[in-house]
């Protein structure tokens, strides 16, 4: 059993130092659980999170444990009456091959899943987030201008599908050409905006001419400074991740921007709410996400990119990329 465990909490952008490979025996299921082997790891922005000991919403990875991690994985042997050998299941088995479970917070998918990989994506925790996030507490409205960076990953490409579903303006932001054009070719946004250009604060300008009434809040950043003199009166804004700071050791240089944030806030009577997901959503949210978006998958309005790595050993160069851009669409690993 290969497991990639945490070695050192990383000061900054995580290096080779951080994270390294352990090799021992397959465990042994016992009374009442099952042997799990992960077929699909997820890699998602988080996982940055979990490798520091800064007080947060969940327990940080202890040196020497197992990363915390959302697979899909096939049942091998169970002694589990919910679990048949050859099921597929979503479970919390970290980074690694095998993992011993008595059922505790892992869901059966079936012997035969469509696509038993979406579970970590469009119809699991990141899609859920953008369909909570963007329906509860943006509350967009027809004609509303929405803003959403980290556009072309899992949750800024569904925010901004379903905001164009529920009949608003949609401006997202990615980084690059390439990224820019999927988002608005392939997922139908009105406009995509490369944050890395120099003049990006005037073409966010330029594309929100009536304002912004929703912005989802992926990364902060340059960014959120750009969308502050843009927000109107009373919009909302779902505060989901803010990917541009996780690496980030301290604060950052230059002005205070405490003054500048706080004021639009209170001038523009902004709604901010933080959230995270499971924490903030109950299970009756989560049924009516899993069958509107299972409808809108089948109808073919909303549309999904995954990208696949092969290999348990590549999977902390693969949540770098996640970190950095370097990815394109949801970041998963192929581990059996
Ligand atoms: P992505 O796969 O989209 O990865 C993050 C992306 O952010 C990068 O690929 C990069 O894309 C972009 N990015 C990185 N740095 C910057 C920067 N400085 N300025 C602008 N964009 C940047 O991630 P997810 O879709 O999985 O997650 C998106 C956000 O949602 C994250 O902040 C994550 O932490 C958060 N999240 C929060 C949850 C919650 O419960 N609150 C649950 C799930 C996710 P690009 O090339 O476009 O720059």
């Amino acid at each position: 059993n290969r497991r990639v465990v945490l070695n050192e909490r990383p000061v900054g952008t995580p290096d080779e130092n951080t994270l390294r490979m352990e090799t021992g025996p397959v465990p042994e299921p016992g009374a009442g659980e099952m042997l799990i082997r992960t077929v699909y790891l997820s890699l998602d922005p988080y996982m940055r999170g979990r490798m520091s000991d800064a007080k947060s919403y969940a327990e940080p990875v202890a040196i020497g444990g197992v990363m915390t991690g959302q697979v899909v994985g096939q049942v091998v042997a169970s002694n589990n009456e919910k679990f048949a050998a050859g099921d597929y299941v979503l479970s919390p088995s970290g980074w690694q091959d095998y993992f011993v479970s008595n059922g505790d917070m892992v869901m059966n998918l079936g012997q035969n899943p469509e696509n038993p990989s979406w579970s970590l994506g469009i119809l699991g925790m990141p899609g859920y987030t953008a369909y909570a996030g963007l329906l509860k507490i943006g509350e967009p409205k027809p004609g509303e201008t929405v803003v959403v960076a980290a556009a072309a990953g899992p949750v800024g490409a569904t925010v901004g599908q379903i905001a164009k579903l529920k009949g608003c303006r949609v401006v997202g932001i990615a980084g690059g050409a390439e990224k820019c054009a999927h988002v608005v070719d392939k997922l139908g946004f009105d406009v995509c905006l490369d944050h890395r250009a120099d003049d990006f604060a005037k073409q966010l300008k330029d594309a929100c001419p009536d304002g912004i009434d929703v912005y989802f809040e992926n990364v902060g950043g340059k960014v959120l400074y750009a969308v502050l003199p843009l927000l109107n009166p009373f919009a909302r804004m779902p505060v989901c991740g803010m990917v541009a700071w996780y690496n980030m050791p301290g604060l950052p240089d230059g002005p205070d921007m405490g003054p500048a944030i706080l004021g639009t806030i209170l001038r523009m009577k902004v709604k901010v709410e933080g959230f995270i997901i499971f924490d903030s959503f109950g299970p009756e949210v989560y049924k009516e996400f899993a069958a509107e978006m299972t409808g809108w998958l089948k109808e073919g309005k909303v549309q999904y990119r995954e990208q696949v790595v092969e290999g348990l050993e590549n999977a902390p160069e693969a949540l770098n990329d996640v970190l950095t851009g370097r990815s394109f669409g949801k970041m998963v690993v192929k581990v059996g």
